[in-house]
């Protein structure tokens, strides 16, 4: 096989989407350009068109889109890569944000890494197919998921129109930056509020009043109790123990009032097996045993784990080609909406997490050329 596309092909392609912002709504600033997925979602659903693809919209908030496209393969089974389409924020950046500047072998902005980089690879892959009229060995379905970074809406909408077609998906892969490590595990999480409710009184009169302060403290300690059980749970996954950490605390309203409300924010990182709703309840449970004052308790978000076993035939063929083990990551991923929904599933994408995010996003080439050749491979299609 020789290095079609080429190198400075697939370059072209990440520069070309790392130019077109797409930062999520809730990051955006003054140096954003436009935010959200819509423009570059419309963008992507014309090149998928221009190259054969089947195209739909499926918006999951006001003007943020995923696109799906689909090329009918020479066989009848069903192979699925997401790819999110929005980023982080450029507040934190130290470089030209959209500019896609392609210097020493790496391409620059942001995006670049996390994760426009997997997309342009199957763009200048699906361009070169078109031109050669050839057909992947499998249907391929590339889709292009909204809000990855904050809300996760993106992952369950697609799951729910796989399952509304009626395609049984054999092979799935979330793209995310792994340095191209097929990765079949990662921890979900549960995050959750609780406010005590107290009274306020003159603080030179502490009897007279309720301390949601004192209380939360004795909320907080609870927690950490907590969080150091769940540290002696042994079992068998690489994935490490479940976890609790206090993330927020919000609470007082002057230097002489006895405060009457309280807000303890948590981070409950949950290993595959365990149940959200049954931790929700658990954690309510030490609450309400923490003090006699009234909690309100709320669950911001529930994002389940992941986890696949690292023996199945598909990882096992994705760590010959990498040369890589196969490994789990300590961040989360659209995977953890996918339970069920493919007989494999595998996280991986080129270039490192540690550039993701950062002040200086960037990808090298070369990662794209490995990427590139294995997705070449995987759909059987050799130019
Ligand atoms: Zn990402």
């Amino acid at each position: 096989m020789t290095n079609i596309p080429s190198s400075q092909v697939l370059a072209n392609w990440v520069s070309r989407l790392v130019q077109i912002p797409s930062i999520t709504p809730s990051q955006a600033h003054r140096l954003s350009g436009f935010s959200g997925e819509g423009i570059i979602a419309r963008q992507v659903a014309q090149w998928f068109k221009n190259f054969g693809g089947e195209v739909y919209l499926d918006e999951v908030a006001e003007d943020r889109p995923n696109v799906y496209g689909i090329w009918r393969g020479r066989t009848n089974t069903w192979a699925a890569i997401d790819i999110h389409l929005d980023t982080v924020g450029v507040g934190q950046m130290s470089i030209e944000p959209f500019s896609g500047e392609i210097k020493d072998d790496c391409v620059y902005g942001r995006g670049a890494v996390d994760t426009k980089a997997t997309l342009g690879i199957i763009l200048a892959i699906l361009e070169e197919m078109y031109h050669r009229k050839l057909k992947p060995a499998t249907n391929l379905l590339i889709v292009g998921t909204a809000d990855e970074e904050v809300d996760g809406l993106g992952a369950p909408a697609f799951a729910k129109w796989v399952h509304q077609e009626g395609i049984h998906l054999s092979k799935l892969l979330v793209a995310e930056p792994t340095s191209c490590k097929p990765v079949y595990g990662h921890k979900g999480e549960v995050r959750m509020s609780f406010t005590l409710l107290g009274k306020s009184a003159h603080s030179s009169s502490p009897h007279l009043g309720k301390n949601a302060i004192t209380a939360a403290a004795k909320l907080i300690q609870n927690f950490e109790s907590e969080h150091q059980q769940l540290q002696n749970n042994i079992h068998d996954l690489p994935l490490g123990p479940a976890t609790l950490a206090v993330t927020m605390i919000n609470g007082g309203t002057g230097l002489n009032v006895i405060p009457d409300s309280c807000c303890v924010s948590i981070d409950r990182r949950m290993l595959p097996g365990e149940n959200s709703e049954a931790i929700v309840q658990h954690l309510s449970e030490i609450a309400r045993q923490s003090s006699d004052l009234e909690v309100k308790v709320e669950v911001l978000s529930v994002l389940d784990a992941f986890y696949q076993s690292p023996d199945s035939p598909w990882i096992q063929w994705l760590v010959d080609q990498s040369t890589l083990e196969p490994g789990i990551v300590p961040f989360g991923t659209n995977a953890w909406a996918y339970k069920g929904l493919a007989e494999e599933c595998v996280v991986m994408g080129p270039g490192s997490i540690d550039q993701a995010h950062s002040a200086e996003e960037w990808i090298a080439v070369s990662e794209l050329e490995k990427m590139s050749s294995i997705l070449k491979k995987w759909w059987e299609v050799s130019f």
